[in-house]
């Protein structure tokens, strides 16, 4: 079985929007920062944050093709692609590419996804190469 993430008190809101297909990640109130993943406070200034909702587009910033599972519970999933995404909001965030792709490429258009899982309160975002 897949490990699933287990939300706490920084990033329950953010498991609780990718049930409901929203992305959402923290912006801060006194320098505007965009932070992901969620923390107590801005990293940048330690001001408060405040959710926001992501369109959910970005450009590929880097990737890696994963041959090798990293545990006995990914064995079914290999080989996979790890996207890493600039947001258009200002965050980087890692997620698997899913769906019928081409090879990615620096700077490609994606946008996320949500995935269930066995758990209903946990839905994974994945990204899906734009126009899939
Ligand atoms: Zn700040």
């Amino acid at each position: 079985m897949m490990p699933l993430p287990h939300p706490n008190a920084d990033s329950r809101a953010y498991w609780e929007g990718t049930a409901l297909g929203e992305l959402r990640y923290q912006r801060c109130s006194d320098c505007g920062h965009a932070q992901f993943p969620p923390r107590a406070v801005c990293l940048r200034c330690a001001g408060a944050l405040q959710w926001a909702r992501s369109a959910g587009q970005g450009s590929i910033h880097s990737y890696t093709a994963v041959a090798r599972a990293p545990s006995a519970a990914f064995k079914s999933a290999v080989p996979y692609v790890l996207v890493l995404v600039d947001m258009d909001e200002g965050f980087r965030l890692l997620l698997t590419l899913r769906g019928p792709q081409t090879a990615p490429t620096i700077g490609q258009r994606v946008r996320v996804v949500f995935e269930a899982t066995e758990d209903p309160a946990i839905c994974l975002p994945q990204a899906v190469q734009d126009g899939d």
